[in-house]
């Protein structure tokens, strides 16, 4: 069902959401010798300062590809054009630095109002920038959709009090981790008006 107020605003991870920059964060944890399904920026800020170092020069090197080979994916211009055509408010947070993030923007041809990256604020699961980007929009948490492809997107938006919604890209939904604590899960952005519908404004066409 949608919820009795409308989305006025939406935040969306980067990286495996609005890109495929095919990040192997499974490669990068062996490179680094960290141990499986550990979070990378956690486990760095765990280091002492000469393995961090090491650890940051690799997980840099391998967003700068990332950055390099992203592609946009499907559907993604199409709903952001909907999204502003209701006149809603967007914004980027993503895990990765701001200037990957900014780059990766830049080839992809996407923009946004504001733009959250590690070096701005504490990184996802804390809640701090979307509670920062409702109080800049003067809105309530509940009025902002967080949208991503992991765990920790969901869990930032909940714990801020955000709306959330898990974009699984077509994968089986029970791989998808987050897939029990989001509002609602998706597989395409190309599903233009059973998003609306989710957001309230079922009533819209595109
Ligand atoms: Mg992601």
């Amino acid at each position: 069902m949608p919820f009795s107020s409308p989305i006025r605003a939406i935040v969306f991870d980067l990286d495996g959401t609005l890109v495929d920059s095919a990040l192997d964060f499974d490669a990068m944890r062996l490179e680094m010798g960290l141990s499986h399904n550990q979070p990378i920026l956690e486990a760095i800020e765990a280091l002492a300062d000469h393995d961090a170092a090491r650890c940051r020069e690799i997980l840099h090197r391998h967003e700068f590809e990332g950055g390099q080979r992203a592609v946009l994916m499907p559907g993604v211009p199409e709903f952001l054009a909907v999204v502003r055509r209701l006149g809603l408010h967007t914004a980027v947070w993503t895990r990765n630095s701001r200037a990957v993030a900014l780059a990766t923007l830049a080839r992809t041809g996407l923009e946004f109002e504001v733009v959250v990256a590690r070096d701005d604020a504490p990184a996802k699961p804390d809640p701090t920038a979307l509670v920062d980007l409702a109080g800049r929009w003067d809105l309530k948490p509940a009025e902002l959709l967080m949208v991503g492809d992991w765990v920790f997107d969901i869990e930032a938006g909940r714990n801020a009090g955000a709306r959330t919604a898990l974009y699984t890209a077509g994968a089986a939904v029970h791989d998808c981790e987050g897939h029990e604590l989001a509002d609602w899960h998706f597989a395409s952005f190309h599903d233009v008006e059973a998003l609306l519908n989710r957001m309230g404004y079922g009533e819209c066409r595109q």
